[in-house]
């Protein structure tokens, strides 16, 4: 069984473990990421609706609405550095119902308590020479909301993780973890069942939905720490046709999901998505071709003129949630020594959305911690 040393261990290469290891990597030479898959971002970074999120629904004060609305500027900012394509498409949210408009101002008053700024209350008329389309009674301009290519911007933190001199372990399945000496051993499983064990001081859980199997495998890490992860399953339709739509448009949003909103990719075509169910299989990626009639009762109500057979599925992504009642709860979760009491241990719970956004945020407020 071979043995190797290395300063940090950053377990899993989503957009997340991503930006958190190129971060470091400018002041740490000596960085291994580990990642069960054979390629980078191939979980929950790859199945997601790539929007560059402005930080408007969440609670005040939440990592969350800290992370999204910082995340959302350094985004903007990387990608016009590194050349990677994104479209400031902004958004709107809009209402078809005077009950609906109410929520809107409501909405309106949480964004700008986040610090989301330029938010425009538009009415019906503006609304339609924006978008000829869209039904609505009026809504919510988002001038900073935009989308991302994610799978650039994921290659581009690698690129800047390896001319650092940082490594990347494709296949390399991290099983359990002992502390011995105040060092960490990650038992590592290739995919032919080869073990390996490496040992490290300083050691970042960002797996994902799996952060939680990961944590429970942490010899000495009280399982009071370990937040169970449930998972919410967005499916995606999309339209086989192009149409001349630029904003991303929301309705107003439901319980665990922001309702089935229409938005764009960088060529232009649209998708539907995602909804919210829960589920318990974290390998299930299949969209249940029966969903179809609900997305599409739920999009006529703001685009008419679309018919039930111009959808077609088309993917599916799992947010890992850290509660399914209490929504205050369902905050990003980043604990550190301060709360499980081991030094240089920094695991990453409930990364869902807006954590593509936040990802360059998160990777900072994880650099200080190190
Ligand atoms: C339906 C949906 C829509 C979303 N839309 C948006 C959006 O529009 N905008 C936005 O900002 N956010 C969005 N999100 C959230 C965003 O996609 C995630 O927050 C982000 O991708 C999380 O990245 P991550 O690196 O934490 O996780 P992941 O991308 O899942 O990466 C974790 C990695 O860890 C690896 N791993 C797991 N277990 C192990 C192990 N035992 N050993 C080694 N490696 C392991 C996995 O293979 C994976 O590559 C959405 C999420 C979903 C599900």
């Amino acid at each position: 069984m071979e043995k190797f040393h290395t300063n940090t261990v950053v377990i899993g290469a989503g957009a997340v473990g991503l930006a958190i290891a190129k971060n470091i990597s400018y002041q740490n030479k000596e960085i291994i990421i580990l990642e069960k898959e054979g390629k980078i971002g191939q979980i929950t970074s790859s199945r997601n609706s790539g929007v560059i999120h402005a930080g408007i629904y969440y609670k005040s004060n939440t990592l969350k609405s800290k992370f999204c609305v910082e995340g959302n500027q350094l985004i903007y900012a990387y990608a016009k550095k590194f050349g990677i394509p994104h479209i400031n498409t902004k958004k709107i949210i809009v209402a078809i119902n005077d009950a609906q408009m109410e929520k809107i101002f409501k909405i309106k008053d949480q964004a700008k308590s986040n610090g989301v700024e330029n938010l425009e209350i538009l009415n019906q008329n503006q609304i339609k020479i924006l978008e000829p389309l869209i039904k609505n009674v009026g809504g919510l301009l988002v001038p900073s909301t935009g989308i991302i290519d994610q799978h650039s911007l994921m290659q581009s933190y690698l690129g800047e993780f390896e001319n650092n001199g940082g490594m990347i372990s494709y296949n390399s399945i991290v099983t359990k973890i002992l502390i011995e000496n105040n060092k960490f051993a990650i038992e590592v499983h290739d995919n032919k069942n080869n073990k390996t064990i490496i040992i490290c001081d300083y050691l970042i859980n960002a797996a994902g939905i799996f952060a939680s199997d990961i944590a429970n495998n942490i010899d000495g890490l009280q399982k009071k720490y370990v937040p169970v992860t449930y998972l919410a399953k967005g499916n995606y339709f999309s339209l086989n046709k192009k149409l001349p739509i630029n904003h991303l448009i929301y309705p107003v949003p439901e319980n665990i999901s922001l309702g089935i909103h229409l938005t764009l990719e960088i060529d232009n075509s649209i998708k539907f998505g995602p909804d919210a169910e829960w589920v318990d299989d974290p390998y299930d990626y299949s969209v249940n071709e029966g969903l179809k009639t609900k997305f599409y009762n739920s999009i006529k109500q703001y685009l008419p003129d679309i018919k039930e057979d111009m959808l077609f599925p088309s993917y599916a992504g799992l947010r890992p949630m850290t509660s399914k009642e209490d929504k205050s709860k369902r905050d990003f979760t980043i604990s550190t020594s301060d709360d499980h009491k081991i030094k240089n241990l920094i695991n990453l719970y409930g990364i869902e959305s807006p954590g593509l956004t936040s990802s360059l945020a998160i990777a900072k407020y994880v650099e200080k911690r190190i």
